[in-house]
């Protein structure tokens, strides 16, 4: 991958082999060595405007803290896995919430720990669970530089027991669709009218794309969904995503829309992200909304109230009706 500019490291990766093996790919970059990949010092003072250039700063470490948090939605397990960030600058993305502008990429090369645990969590159950294995990054981008999907996907359909799952916005299948998945995988494309891709979702895979890419995995035979998200109701929200609701029902197959869900999330937008932005991309549109958001605690901002009884049912309304076979399992 032609797009980073230096390798932060921590020297233990290199006792690993997916460490040794970055350290040979990106051999003609600067590696520069780190303590920890939580607490690089030099990123932290950096000021806001450097934002997409750190997102070019590629940082490997292992990871430490291994706690599943349960879940509520569509998995029953949140867990951290192999990686955290996000090459892309999506300007709501939840990451900066939690990292500010260290949202960077971190591969996190002890994988062999990581799937060891989750699959023994998962065959120790009760119950089968599923498990939701992206909530820190994208793991179809960070596919491309560590092919631990075509790894993790086949060890989870011979030993796990349930059901994995991630979400992406990136369309770049091809190496998953031949793997021995079992059904045990679930595979959940988050899509959003293309002029938001292209203005707010900077650096993700166009709209057709991402359809062509729920195709392909549905004829793979994954289970598959679409997450409708995160809604964001600027001027022209009804047109935009109405269109989207359409687009959706004529390009994906029936198979696709048959056995599918649909997950529906309005925007949350935050504090951190406003600074960010405003100093990072001056010229892109301002998602902070003050005559139609409040603030919902921890300095995040929700559309009023008002707002979400209006455009709530006009959506989940189309959906049903364009959509009617797909299972939608919530809106939030
Ligand atoms: S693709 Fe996902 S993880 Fe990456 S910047 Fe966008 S919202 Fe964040």
């Amino acid at each position: 991958m032609k797009f980073f500019t230096d390798v932060y490291y921590e020297p233990g990766i290199l006792d690993y082999p997916l460490g040794k093996k970055l350290k040979e790919d990106f051999s003609d970059l600067p590696w520069i060595e780190i303590d920890n990949h939580n607490r690089i010092e030099e990123m932290t003072k950096r000021p806001n405007s450097d934002f997409p250039k750190m997102k070019r700063y590629l940082i490997v470490g292992t990871r430490k803290t291994h706690r599943y948090t349960e879940n509520q939605k569509i998995s029953d397990y949140l867990v951290p896995f192999t990686s955290s960030g996000c090459t892309a600058m999506c300007l709501y993305c939840y990451l900066v919430c939690n990292y500010n502008k260290c949202a960077y990429l971190r591969l996190f090369v002890n994988r062999e720990q990581m799937m060891e645990r989750l699959i023994r969590t998962s065959t120790k159950s009760a119950e089968p669970q599923t498990f939701e294995i992206g909530s820190n990054s994208d793991l179809v981008l960070e596919n491309q530089i560590t092919e631990n999907l075509q790894w993790v996907i086949p060890a989870f359909a011979r030993e796990g027991r349930g059901h994995i799952t991630f979400p992406t916005k990136f369309a770049s299948v091809r190496p998953l669709l031949d793997l021995p998945h079992q059904g045990k995988t679930i595979f959940r494309m988050s899509v959003n009218p293309q002029e938001i891709i292209e203005t707010i979702e900077l650096g993700t895979s166009p709209l057709v794309q991402r359809i062509q890419a729920v195709n392909d995995m549905c004829e793979a035979g994954y289970p598959i969904g679409i997450l409708i998200a995160p809604i964001i109701l600027t001027t022209g929200w009804k047109k935009q995503y109405l269109e989207l609701i359409d687009q959706l029902a004529d390009q994906l197959t029936e198979k696709a829309k048959k056995s599918m869900t649909i997950e529906m999330i309005f925007m949350t937008y935050s504090y951190v992200q406003n600074a960010i932005n405003k100093e990072a991309f001056p010229e892109a549109p301002d998602l902070y909304d003050k005559q139609n958001m409040s603030g919902g605690g921890r300095g995040k901002y929700r559309y009023k109230k008002d707002l979400r009884l209006e455009a709530e049912p006009i959506l989940t309304d189309y959906v049903r009706i364009r959509l009617p076979e797909a299972d939608l399992v919530y809106v939030c």
